[in-house]
C-alpha cells in the first residue's frame, strides 16, 4: 500500500460535497481557494454560492465596478485579496480571453496566486502533477514522515513540497491534493489527529513513535502590536462624514469614519481634532465616548473608540471624503470594526435614540 493508494481509497469514500467541487472549472476553483484563504470551509460556502451567481464567469467579474466586488466580499476580511482575485480576473479576460492559462509560470505570475493556489488549480483543472502545500498538508507531511524542523521555515515547506510531489499519484493529482485537504480537515486535525480513522496509521512515522500531538513544530507567533484609535461620528442632518482608506496598506480602500491613532501623551480628542481640521477641513468639537470596540488583525490589535462629534466650522474638503446616509440603502464596504459601528448607529436610529 502507497500513501496515493490509501489516501484516495479512502478520498472515495468520504470526500466533502462542497459547492466548488460540482465542476472542474478553473476560475470556481480560484474564487474558492482565494475565499478559503483564512477562513472556514462553513464560512465559505454561501459567500460562495452568492458570488457566482452574481458573478458566473470571469467575464462578469471582469466587467464589475471594484466597490460592488467589495461588498460581495464584505465580512470575509482581508480585503486586498479580493482586489487581487479581480484584477487576476480582468488580467485573464484581457491576456488569455477569458481562460485561465494552464502554464504554471502564467498562473503564479497572476496577482494573489502564490504557489499553493496555483497547485490547486492546475492539479483540479488541469489534472497536473502540482502540489497544493498549505498548512494542512504541512502538518500532515510532517508527522508522516515525523519532520524535525519548524513547519513555518522556507527549507521544511520546500522539502513538504518534493515529498508531496513524490508521492501524489500522476494520474489523479486533483484528487491527491483534494484528500489532503479534507484528510487535515477531518482526522489529521491540529489538536488531537484522529489516527483511529485515518487510512495512512500503518505509514505515519509519527504515529509509530506515538509523537503526533507534539508536531508540528513551529517557533511561536509574535503576539499582535497594541493600537489605540479614536473615530468620529460626525452628523449632519442624519447624513455621517466617512472617508476612504488609502489604496495601500490594511484595509486597503475600505471605509470608515475618520479615525485616527491616539498615540501616547495625546488624548482622543485632540487627535480627533486635528485630524478633522487638518486632513477634512472641519473644525469640530468632541463629545462623548459611544461605542468601543476590540479587532484583531494578524499583526495588530486595534481598540477603537467611536465618539460624536459636532461641527463648529470649516467646509469639507470634496477629496477626502462624503456625507453618506447610513439609511440610504447604499452599502459600503465597511474597514472591519467601523461596519459594527454603523450598524449600531442605523438600530439607534431606528429605535428613536
Ligand atoms: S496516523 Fe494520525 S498523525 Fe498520522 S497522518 Fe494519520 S491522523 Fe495524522
Amino acid at each position: 500500500m502507497t500513501i496515493a493508494s490509501a489516501l484516495l481509497d479512502w478520498y472515495d469514500q468520504n470526500a466533502r460535497e462542497l459547492p466548488w467541487r460540482r465542476d472542474k472549472d478553473p476560475y470556481k476553483i480560484w474564487v474558492s481557494e482565494i475565499m478559503l484563504q483564512q477562513t472556514r470551509v462553513e464560512a465559505v460556502k454561501e459567500y460562495y454560492e452568492r458570488w457566482i451567481k452574481r458573478f458566473p464567469q470571469p467575464e462578469d467579474l471582469a466587467r464589475a465596478a471594484e466597490q460592488e466586488v467589495l461588498g460581495y466580499w464584505q465580512g470575509l476580511g482581508y480585503y486586498s485579496r479580493a482586489r487581487n482575485l479581480l484584477s487576476g480576473v480582468r488580467e485573464v479576460c484581457a491576456v488569455y480571453g477569458g481562460k485561465v492559462p494552464d502554464e504554471e509560470k502564467k498562473v503564479q505570475a497572476l496577482p494573489g496566486i502564490g504557489e499553493y493556489t496555483a497547485g490547486a488549480i492546475l492539479s483540479i483543472a488541469y489534472n497536473q502533477r502540482t502540489p497544493a502545500v498549505d498548512g494542512n498538508v504541512l502538518r500532515i507531511f510532517s508527522r508522516l514522515f515525523c519532520l524535525q524542523e519548524d513547519i513555518l521555515k522556507a527549507s521544511t515547506k520546500r522539502q513538504v513540497y518534493l515529498l508531496v510531489k513524490e508521492h501524489m499519484d500522476p494520474a489523479r493529482p486533483g484528487d491527491f491534493n483534494q484528500a489532503l485537504m479534507d484528510l487535515g480537515a477531518m482526522v489529521c486535525v491540529p489538536k488531537r489527529p484522529r489516527c483511529g480513522e485515518c487510512p495512512l496509521t500503518s505509514l505515519c512515522e509519527a504515529y509509530a513513535r506515538d509523537v503526533q500531538d507534539i508536531l508540528p513544530l513551529r517557533t511561536p507567533k509574535k503576539a499582535p502590536v497594541e493600537v489605540v484609535l479614536a473615530a468620529a461620528l460626525l452628523e449632519r442632518k442624519e447624513v455621517y462624514l466617512v472617508r476612504q482608506r488609502p489604496d495601500n496598506g490594511l484595509l486597503a480602500g475600505m471605509w470608515e469614519f475618520p479615525a485616527v491613532e491616539v498615540l501616547a501623551n495625546t488624548t482622543a480628542e485632540d487627535c480627533l481634532k486635528t485630524l478633522l481640521l487638518n486632513e477634512l477641513g472641519l473644525e469640530v468639537s468632541v463629545g462623548e465616548r459611544e461605542y468601543y470596540y476590540v479587532h484583531t488583525f494578524s499583526h495588530r490589535k486595534w481598540h477603537i473608540s467611536f465618539y460624536r462629534c459636532r461641527q463648529l466650522s470649516g467646509r469639507l474638503k470634496p477629496e477626502q471624503g462624503r456625507w453618506f446616509r447610513l439609511e440610504s440603502g447604499e452599502e459600503l464596504p465597511w474597514a472591519g470594526p467601523h461596519r459594527k459601528a454603523a450598524d449600531a448607529l442605523r438600530c439607534a436610529m431606528k429605535n428613536g435614540f
